[in-house]
C-alpha cells in the first residue's frame, strides 16, 4: 500500500528552533537592558521565571507577566517604552534566523502534488507554532496543525487585556491564525504519548502501515510511530547543536523549556529505540515515500 499520510514533526525537523530562539531570546533581552538599563542578570532572569512558568520562551507576553512590570506598573508606558522595542528585536531576529532547512518547502510541495497528506504535530504551543508555519509557508502545504493548548492574553487585575490595542485587534482580526486548520491537543498528549498520533490516524481513517512520522527526537517521535505501527523516520540533521549555541540556550531557557523543543539535545548515547529510517535532509522522505508505496 502506498503511503498515504506523512506526519512530520516541526522544530528541528523542519527548521531549527535552536538557532532561531537563542539569537531571538538575546535580542530582546538586550533591548529591554537597553530600555532599563538594568543588569542582563536581572533580565534574564525575571523573564525565565516567565518562561518557565508557562514551559515555553516564546511566550509573547512574558514582559507584562515578568517582575520587570511590577517596577513600572502604568501599562502603556511599559508597553510603548520597554515591551515594543523588544518584541520589534525578537521579530527582527526571528525574521533573520528561522529558516527551513533545505528542500523542506519543495519537499511539502511534492508531496502534495503525490496527493499526500502532509499533518504536523508539535509540542510547541498554538500561537508560536502558527507564527511559524506562517513565515515559513509551511502552513501551505499542511492539511493541518495539531499543538499544544495556546497562550491566552495576560489581564490587569482590573480584568482588561494587559497587551498593546494593535495586537488585540490582529488577534481579533485572525491575523496571527495559519492558513490550515489548526487542533489544539491537552497538555497531558505531549509526545511520547502516543495519542495525538492516534487522534491524527482516527481522524483521516489510515491505517498505520500507510503512514510515515518523521521527527528529530527518537525519545518523542520515533517512539510514538514506533507504539503505533507506523513507519518511523529520523531526522536526524535535525539534532546537531554547537556547543556554543547549546551553552547560549541554557542561559535563557530552562530545561523543561529545551525538553519540549528540542528534546534530541538530552539524548545522546545508547538509546533502547533505534530508527528503522534516517534521513540527512528532509528531501530524502520523497525516496523514502517511493520505496515504502
Ligand atoms: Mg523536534
Amino acid at each position: 500500500m502506498p503511503i498515504r499520510l506523512v506526519v512530520t514533526d516541526m522544530d528541528n525537523t523542519l527548521y531549527s528552533w535552536v538557532d532561531y530562539i537563542v539569537p531571538a531570546v538575546e535580542a530582546m533581552v538586550d533591548a529591554v537592558q537597553r530600555a532599563t538599563g538594568f543588569p542582563r542578570i536581572k533580565v534574564v532572569q525575571s523573564l525565565k521565571e516567565v518562561y518557565t512558568k508557562y514551559e515555553s520562551n516564546e511566550y509573547p507576553y512574558a514582559l507584562q507577566e515578568s517582575s520587570l512590570f511590577r517596577e513600572f506598573p502604568e501599562f502603556s508606558s511599559f508597553d510603548k517604552l520597554i515591551i515594543e522595542p523588544a518584541r520589534i528585536a525578537f521579530s527582527e531576529a526571528r525574521r533573520k534566523y528561522l529558516k527551513p532547512y533545505k528542500s523542506v518547502l519543495e519537499t511539502l510541495a511534492a508531496l502534495k502534488e503525490r496527493r499526500i497528506v502532509v499533518v504536523a504535530l508539535t509540542d510547541a504551543p498554538r500561537n508560536p507554532a502558527e507564527q511559524r508555519v506562517k513565515r515559513l509557508g509551511v502552513d501551505q502545504h499542511l492539511a493541518a496543525l495539531y499543538t499544544m493548548p495556546g497562550f491566552q492574553f495576560p489581564a490587569g487585575p482590573d480584568g482588561a487585556a494587559l497587551v498593546a490595542p494593535d495586537i488585540l485587534q490582529k488577534e481579533v482580526r485572525g491575523e496571527y491564525r495559519a492558513a490550515c486548520p489548526t487542533v489544539e491537543l491537552p497538555r497531558e498528549l505531549e509526545k511520547p504519548n502516543p495519542q495525538g498520533l492516534k487522534r491524527i490516524l482516527a481522524t483521516y481513517s489510515v491505517d498505520p502501515k500507510d503512514v510515515l512520522v518523521i521527527g528529530d527526537s527518537v525519545k518523542k517521535d520515533i517512539a510514538v510511530a514506533q507504539t503505533l505501527g507506523c513507519h518511523d523516520v529520523w531526522a536526524e540533521y535535525g539534532t546537531y547543536v554547537s556547543l556554543e549555541y547549546r551553552e547560549r540556550l541554557d542561559i535563557i531557557s530552562s530545561n523543561a523549556i529545551t525538553r519540549r523543543h528540542a528534546n534530541n539535545v538530552f539524548e545522546g548515547g545508547q538509546q533502547s529505540i533505534s530508527p528503522t529510517h534516517t534521513v540527512s535532509n528532509y528531501g530524502q522522505l520523497l525516496g523514502l515515500v517511493d520505496r515504502l508505496g
